[in-house]
């Protein structure tokens, strides 16, 4: 690599919306998330937008079916 033509990459401080913190890498002082992996329904599990109350839940009402 030629020098001086690069983007100084270092090591930065990632913040998350919900808090978590973690290490990274950019050209950047900082940086803000608003999902990380500690908070991210694909990487919890939690089923984040089909919750009950949903268009969902109201069709298994209806139709008398059972939550999975
Ligand atoms: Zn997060």
């Amino acid at each position: 690599m030629k020098a001086g033509i690069h983007p100084n990459y270092k090591k930065v401080m990632v913040t998350c919306a919900c808090g978590n913190t973690f290490e990274s890498g950019s050209v950047k002082n900082e940086i803000r998330v608003e999902t990380c992996s500690e908070c991210h329904p694909f990487y919890t599990g939690r089923q984040k937008f089909a919750e009950a109350g949903g268009r969902v839940d109201r069709f298994n009402k209806r139709f008398g079916l059972k939550q999975q």
